[in-house]
This record gives structure tokens, sequence and C-alpha cells, in this order.
């Protein structure tokens, strides 16, 4: 089988591709500037994305580039996210045609179509967000347009844009809402509380991102093109 690099492959969702990754049989590296498990079937390599001559040793053989590492969305480091969500992309884009990479799938996000006013099946032909809401989403916007327009005809791409995601081992979402209700802060409704959100359940995102590598072909319609992922029905909070 053929063997997949996951970048950000310690975080929440980068360990579910694995995981399931290990599940169908593929060969796989992770790669992340943090060690966070142990998994005798898994080669890790600790490295910044940021650096090339980190990246390649862990893409040596490789044959997919799943990309899901991102500094935390909460953070406002505006310096930090252009270093690893755009120059990082750059560096991840440029190491993968040199060691031979033929797919990369790109993990982005459903907020690089939202300028602040509700959107009700939104479809991907909505346009990047003229004013994106925070440094992470601008650089978002930046990085996804930085992958699509890599696509070639060795080198095939695709982005995944979920919205939030929520499933086993999340770091975000759960312990965020729990952090908010003791704090006391879900008394306030904002509108008229029947807005909706739109969350996804992880293992519904990496079967997102495993089917569209597995669709990555030279003559593939997927092939530079970015696909919102959803569950069937909405959530309702
Ligand atoms: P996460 O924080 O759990 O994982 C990100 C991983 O990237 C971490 O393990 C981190 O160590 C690694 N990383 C950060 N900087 C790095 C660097 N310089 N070099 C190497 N590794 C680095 O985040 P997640 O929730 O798993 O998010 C994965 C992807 O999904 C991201 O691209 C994010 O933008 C996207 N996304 C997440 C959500 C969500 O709700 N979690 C929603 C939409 C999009």
């Amino acid at each position: 089988m053929k063997t997949c690099l996951v970048i950000g492959g310690g975080g929440f969702l980068g360990r579910h591709i694995v995981e399931k990754l290990l599940e169908k049989g593929y060969g796989v590296h992770v790669f992340d500037i943090r060690r966070t498990f142990e998994d005798k079937q898994v080669e890790f390599f600790v490295g910044d994305l940021c650096k090339k001559e980190d990246l390649l040793p862990a893409m040596k053989d490789v044959d997919t580039v799943f990309h899901c590492a991102t500094p935390s969305p909460l953070s406002n480091n505006k310096q930090l996210f252009h270093a690893v969500n755009y120059h990082g992309t750059k560096t991840i884009l440029e190491a993968a045609q040199e060691a031979g990479v033929q797919r990369l799938v790109l993990t982005s996000s459903a907020s690089v179509v939202y300028e602040g006013k509700d959107i009700v099946n939104g479809k991907e032909d909505l346009p990047y967000a003229s004013k994106p809401m925070d440094y992470y989403t601008e650089t978002k916007i930046l990085q996804e347009k930085l992958v699509l327009d890599a696509d070639s005809e060795d080198f095939f791409t695709v982005a995944i844009r979920p919205h939030g995601i929520f499933g086993p081992r999340d770091p975000h979402m759960l312990p965020t809402t729990a952090r908010m209700a003791k704090a006391g802060k879900t008394k306030f409704i904002i509108g008229d509380g029947k807005n909706t959100v739109d969350f996804t359940y992880v293992e519904n995102v990496v079967h997102g991102h495993i089917l569209a590598a597995e669709h990555l072909e030279k003559d593939s319609v997927v092939r530079g093109k970015a696909y919102n992922i959803t569950n069937d029905d909405p959530i309702y909070f």
C-alpha cells in the first residue's frame, strides 16, 4: 500500500486521519512540532513545517500528504499565522514537489468565505471573504489559494473546508464550551436563539479527506478545488 504523510498528525483531526489510514492499510508518517502519541505502526517525525530540511525526510517515499497543521486559531499572533499557514504551506509545497509526492490534501476552513453575515446552504462558489474575521482566517485563505494553484499535471491538490469539528479527544470546542458554562457565560442569547452553526463529526471530516485523496487522479474533477464538508443533518444547539 502507498505511504501517506500527515502534517499536524499529532493534533486532533490529524490523529484521527492517521488512525483511519492505518485501518485502511496505508503506511503512515506523521510530522508535527510536538510528539503527542506513540504508535509502532507510525513513523513519527518531529519538526517545524516552516523548515524544508525538517520536512524532506518525512516525505521520503510518500505518495500523499495531508496538511492539517495550524497554530491555535485562538491566537492573535499575525506573524505566527503568516509564518506557519502561509510561508510554511509554501515550504510544504516546495518540499513535496522536490520529494516526488503526487497528491496533497489541505484542511482548509469554512471561515474562508465568512463575511460576518449568515450563510445558509452555502456552496463552494461563494467568494473568499473580502474582510476575513481574523489573522487565522486571513492566512487560511492565502493558504488555500496557494494549494489549489499548485495543482499541476504531476502534482494534484484539493482542499476540504470543515467548520467546527467535534468528536473524541476534541481539545477545542467541548472544553471551551465547558469553560464558558462554568464561567456562567452561557446565559446570554444572541439573536432570537434560533441561530444554527455547523459542526461536523470528526470521522466524517476524516472520511471526506481520505475520499478526496483517493480520487485525486490525473483526470479527476476534484483536482484544484475546495469542498465544503458537513454532516447530513444540521445539529441544533
Ligand atoms: P490541532 O491544534 O489539534 O492540531 C494542529 C497540529 O498542528 C498540532 O498538533 C500542532 O502541534 C501542529 N503544528 C502547529 N504548528 C506547527 C508547525 N510549525 N510545524 C509542525 N506542526 C505544527 O488542530 P485541529 O483542530 O486538529 O485542526 C486541524 C486542521 O483543521 C487545521 O488546519 C485547522 O485550520 C482545520 N480546522 C479545524 C477546525 C476545528 O474545529 N478543529 C475547524 C475548521 C478547520
